[in-house]
This record gives structure tokens, C-alpha cells and sequence, in this order.
């Protein structure tokens, strides 16, 4: 076959899984990032002996993993069955208590994470998360005895949300209004377009419950208040494939992701930020021709894939000239999700330190003005919830001997607020490191911290170029879902293509891997790459 080339702008998990998927399709591909390692908002800092995952630290869905390891160059596997019969099934968990697939096993080690999470109340109770229905009953029974029935009518809505929402159409591009329409009656009938709180809160009478079963949306930048029922099936897509972690961390994944492509023969150059998407005028056409990058070499391409983010690849990197659709109006008025102060610290372990699990969501006083606050009106509350992950508790390597490794991470508003992050950083960051110690979380953790850093919304805004200093694209809800998500292939530019969180179908680790699927298949049809490749026959 005719090699090809591709571009893809940005190391993010999408963006290497675009590019491993492009190698395998057998188009030529270099990775240009602007960092000075890959990963994107998986990065990782290391400092004094401790390693921290700056991003993403749940994975979900190996097999979307194991698919990627899987591929060969020219024997791509883009017709296979999105989710094989087996699936459902076919997670082991391995007599070396590993889940990642045979393929997976050759690169990075993954590990189940039991409970999923453990989550917190005000009032210092908790429920303890985990896939296992029996167990989530009790917690229910011992916590909120009059919601344990909705509980079980609550399940049976969640699965058939995930059957038809995740298993049938997760793959599904909506490039046109028609694709939508087609299945919004279904999706109707599910009940997956009322916001989720809506409908967590028919099947829960308490507000613990009602946290507990809405609160998942907020990992991928959705306000559980506004985002479409159908994210419910993250419950399900957890339950079905559990909660995993990379030993050495998500940075060890992206490594490995790294290694695959270039095993392919992929190229990936760090320190390269693009400073233009080339677009050449055919007849009436724009065609993307490569990119310039802000050291002003031209790199040449058959087809460019950005995996920045959406407002900033159309706003920065696309010359008005060029843009019918992604006009600078547009691109501004759709929603940015919030974003987020993120705070890493390593800390000396304790004999008798209370019993805190990898992953911890730790629930303030507030849970709808709060969410309110962040999202809508966009002020700094005084109050706050957070994310407390500790992999050190299950991967000592993480820190120096006798210490724990931790960040926590909370939801703010992103930079469309007025908080002047320069002032309050610092000290939000005390608030926060004050109320861990103060309310038994790490006692004494003032004392015993040895490391802090953190980063506020202007790192996602000035470091990782994202508008508004999102922390995962635009906002997932109803008006910015499927079809009214950014196109992962362009309407402005022939030739060009987006891929990750600000597009189909969403932001977390799971979707960009699905948004590189897609854009994928996009580029095959588009470019009539051989159908035998498509199909995962040898060319
Ligand atoms: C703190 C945090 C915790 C999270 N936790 C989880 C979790 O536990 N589980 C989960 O599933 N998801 C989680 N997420 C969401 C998840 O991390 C993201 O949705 C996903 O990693 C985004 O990947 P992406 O491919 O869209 O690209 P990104 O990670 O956004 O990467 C884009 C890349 O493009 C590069 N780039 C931008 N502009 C240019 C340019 N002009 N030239 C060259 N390069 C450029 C950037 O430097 C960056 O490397 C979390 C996110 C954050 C921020």
C-alpha cells in the first residue's frame, strides 16, 4: 500500500492511542508535544524520591488497554467487535493478581483496586464502594435502611442505560443530527436524558445515597447536577470491569503506551509546540497540509490529528480564514467543564495511621449549592469536597522508604471565575493540607509532611493550553453530548481530525481511548485504507 503520513498534536492518552492506532492503519505518524514529556494530563512530577501522577489514577475497562498493545502494524482490527461476546466475562484477575490482558502483560503491570472508592461523609461515616451487590447492600442497609429497594430498581436502571448506552453505542460517531435522532427516542424511554441527580434522586430518599450514586461524573468534569442520566453507566462500566491501577503508576501505562508506538515505528518528538495547523486552499476546499511548530520548522503531512484542546486548537492553532463552523463565537459559547486545584505531598507513615484507602472521595457539608458554586456560578467556596488517592498503599515504589505518596484533588471553578489564583493558591493548599490533619484524615500531617506542590487552574490554562483552564474539555451535558459534542473529524478542514477528552464521546481515560477508535475509523474511511487491514487481515 501507499504509506501516508500523520501528525498528531499532543502525547494525552488520546492522542498516543490515536497515533498507535494510525501506525498500525499504516500511515507514517510523529507525535508533537510541547511538554517536555508525554502524557498530557497524565504527566508525572517526580521530586525527592517520590513519583506523583499529576492526572488520571482510576483506570476502568482494561480490555480498551489490551486492545491497544494488541495491535500490529498493518493489521489494524478496526472492524472488530467493539465489545467481543467474552467481554463481560473475560476480566480474570490472573493466580499473579494482574488484570491486564496477555498483550498488556508484556508492557505494564495492572493491578484490581478493591474497595473502588471509599467515600466519606461530613459526618465521618463512609461507604465502602465496590462491585460486589451484596456488599453495596449492606453499606446501604447500615447507612440508609430506607433506600436499600430504590437501590435495587436504581441497578436495573443503571444496566439498562450501560447495555444500550456504553455496549450498544458508545462506538457509535454522531457526525450528523440524523445519527442522533435515531436513537434519542431509546434513549428517552431509559430515562438517560433527565440530569443524573434527577434521577439518582427518584431511586434515594437520603443525601448520602444520592452522593454516592451521582458523584462519579464529577472524574470526568460533569456536574452530576446537569450532566445526562446516561452517565450512570459509569456505575455499571465500573461494576462490570472493576476499578485498576498501573504498578509504577498511570505514568508507567503511558510509557508503555510510548514504547508500542514506536515499537510500530511510530516517532514521537518532545519540546515541539505547535504553533499553526498548515491549511492549504483547494478549489473550494481547506485542506490541512501539516503544521508549523513555534520553532518555525514546517512539518508536512497527509492528515493532521489534534488531540489539544478543542477551543484552543480551533481558537490558536486554525486561522479564522479557514473556519465556517468552529467560528471564534462558537467555540467560545460552548460550556468549559471546572476545574481543578490539585495538591501532591509526600508524608512520613505512622504507626496507627487511621484506615484510608487508595482512592478516597472525602464529601464537604454541601453537595448541590457546592456544585452550584463551581460550576455555575463560579466562585471559590469556603467549603470544599476532595479526592484523596494514596497509591502508596498499594505500590510502595511510589515513595521513598517509610513514606506515602499522595495528591488530593478538588474541584473549582475554572478561570471564567474570578478567583486570582496567584493570591489564594497557597492559601487553599493550607486549608486543605489543615483539614486533612485536623479532622483525623493524617493526623499530624503538618508535622509530617516533607514534599508539597500544587497546581491551580492556570496550569491547565498557561501548561497543558486548555481554554479557560478546563480540566477536561467542555463540560459534559445534554447540549454538548454526541452530536453536540466538538466533531472528531472536522466540518472546516479536510484532513483534519481531533481526538480525546473535548470530543466524542467524552473526557476520562476510557473515552479518549474510545475517541482514538473513532477518529481512526474516520481517517480509514476517509483515506480508503485497504478494507483487509480495517478488518485485522494482513494487507
Ligand atoms: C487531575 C486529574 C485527574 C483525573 N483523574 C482521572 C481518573 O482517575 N480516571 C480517568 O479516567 N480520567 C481522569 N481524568 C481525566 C483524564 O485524565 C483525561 O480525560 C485524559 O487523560 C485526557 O486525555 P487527552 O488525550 O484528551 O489529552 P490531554 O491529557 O489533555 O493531553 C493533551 C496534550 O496536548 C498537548 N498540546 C496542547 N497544545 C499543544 C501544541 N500547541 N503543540 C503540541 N502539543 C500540544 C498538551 O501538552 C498535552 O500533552 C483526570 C484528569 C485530571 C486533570
Amino acid at each position: 500500500m501507499t504509506r501516508r503520513s500523520a501528525i498528531v498534536i499532543g502525547s494525552g492518552i488520546g492522542g498516543i492511542a490515536c497515533a498507535i492506532r494510525l501506525q498500525s492503519l499504516g500511515f507514517d505518524t510523529t507525535i508533537v508535544e510541547q511538554l517536555d514529556q508525554p502524557g498530557g494530563r497524565a504527566y508525572v512530577r517526580r521530586e525527592q524520591g517520590f513519583t506523583f501522577d499529576m492526572g488520571p489514577t482510576v483506570l476502568t475497562v482494561p480490555h480498551f488497554i489490551e486492545e491497544l498493545f494488541a495491535l500490529e502494524r498493518d493489521v489494524a482490527m478496526l472492524a472488530a467487535p467493539d465489545f467481543p461476546p467474552d467481554v463481560l466475562s473475560d476480566n480474570p484477575v490472573g493466580s499473579d493478581g494482574k488484570t491486564g490482558g496477555p498483550n498488556t502483560r508484556r508492557y505494564v503491570d495492572i493491578v484490581p483496586i478493591l474497595p473502588f472508592y471509599r467515600i466519606y461523609f461530613d459526618d465521618g461515616t463512609f461507604f465502602d464502594y465496590n462491585a460486589d451487590q451484596a456488599h453495596v447492600r449492606a453499606q446501604i442497609a447500615r447507612l440508609a435502611p430506607e433506600d436499600v429497594e430504590g437501590y435495587e430498581r436504581f441497578h436495573e436502571a443503571a444496566r439498562a442505560i450501560f447495555e444500550r448506552g456504553f455496549l450498544e453505542l458508545g462506538y457509535t460517531y454522531f457526525g450528523s443530527l440524523g445519527s442522533m435522532f435515531g436513537v434519542l427516542p431509546d434513549l428517552l424511554k431509559l430515562g438517560a436524558i433527565q440530569p443524573l441527580f434527577s434521577l439518582v434522586s427518584k431511586y434515594f430518599k437520603s443525601d448520602k445515597m444520592r452522593q454516592v450514586f451521582s458523584f462519579e461524573p464529577l472524574l470526568v468534569g460533569g456536574n452530576p447536577l446537569k450532566v445526562p442520566a446516561i452517565y450512570a453507566m459509569i456505575h455499571f462500566v465500573e461494576k462490570t470491569w472493576g476499578i485498576h491501577y498501573a504498578m509504577g503508576g498511570t505514568g508507567a501505562l503511558v510509557a508503555a503506551l510510548v514504547r508500542k508506538f514506536e515499537e510500530l515505528g511510530g516517532t514521537l518528538r518532545l519540546n515541539a509546540a505547535v504553533a499553526k495547523i498548515d491549511v492549504e486552499k483547494r478549489g473550494r476546499s481547506h485542506v490541512a497540509a501539516g503544521v508549523t511548530l513555534a520553532s518555525g520548522e514546517l512539518l508536512a503531512a497527509d492528515l493532521v490529528v489534534s488531540n489539544a484542546d478543542y477551543a484552543t486548537t480551533y481558537l490558536r492553532l486554525v486561522d479564522k480564514v479557514h473556519r465556517k463552523i468552529n467560528r471564534d463565537a462558537v467555540v467560545k459559547f460552548r460550556k468549559q467543564s471546572m476545574s481543578l486545584m490539585v495538591i501532591y505531598f509526600g508524608y512520613a507513615k505512622r504507626d496507627g495511621d487511621p484506615d484510608l484507602r487508595h482512592h478516597n472521595i472525602i464529601l464537604g457539608p454541601r453537595y448541590e449549592e457546592l456544585l452550584t458554586d463551581i460550576f455555575e456560578r463560579k466562585i471559590l467556596a469556603e467549603d470544599f469536597s476532595q479526592y484523596l488517592h494514596i497509591p502508596t498503599l498499594t505500590d510502595p515504589s511510589m515513595a521513598p522508604e517509610g513514606h506515602h505518596a499522595a495528591y488530593t484533588l478538588i474541584p473549582v471553578p475554572n478561570t471564567l471565575g474570578q478567583t486570582d489564583w496567584g493570591v489564594t493558591g497557597e492559601q487553599f493548599a493550607d486549608k486543605v493540607i489543615g483539614f486533612l490533619d485536623d479532622r483525623g484524615y493524617i493526623p499530624g500531617l503538618r508535622e509530617r509532611m516533607v514534599y508539597r506542590s500544587f497546581v491551580t487552574p492556570e496550569y491547565f490554562e498557561q501548561v497543558l493550553g486548555s481554554y479557560a483552564g478546563n480540566g477536561f474539555g467542555v463540560e459534559p451535558r445534554l447540549t454538548q453530548t454526541a452530536f453536540f459534542r466538538p466533531h472528531n473529524r472536522s466540518e472546516d478542514v479536510t484532513g483534519l481530525y481531533l481526538v480525546g477528552q473535548g470530543t466524542q464521546p467524552g473526557g476520562g481515560t476510557p473515552s479518549v481511548m474510545m475517541s482514538a477508535k473513532m477518529t481512526a475509523r474516520e481517517i480509514a474511511r476517509d483515506f480508503k485504507v485497504d478494507q483487509r487491514i480495517v478488518e485485522g487481515l494482513p494487507a
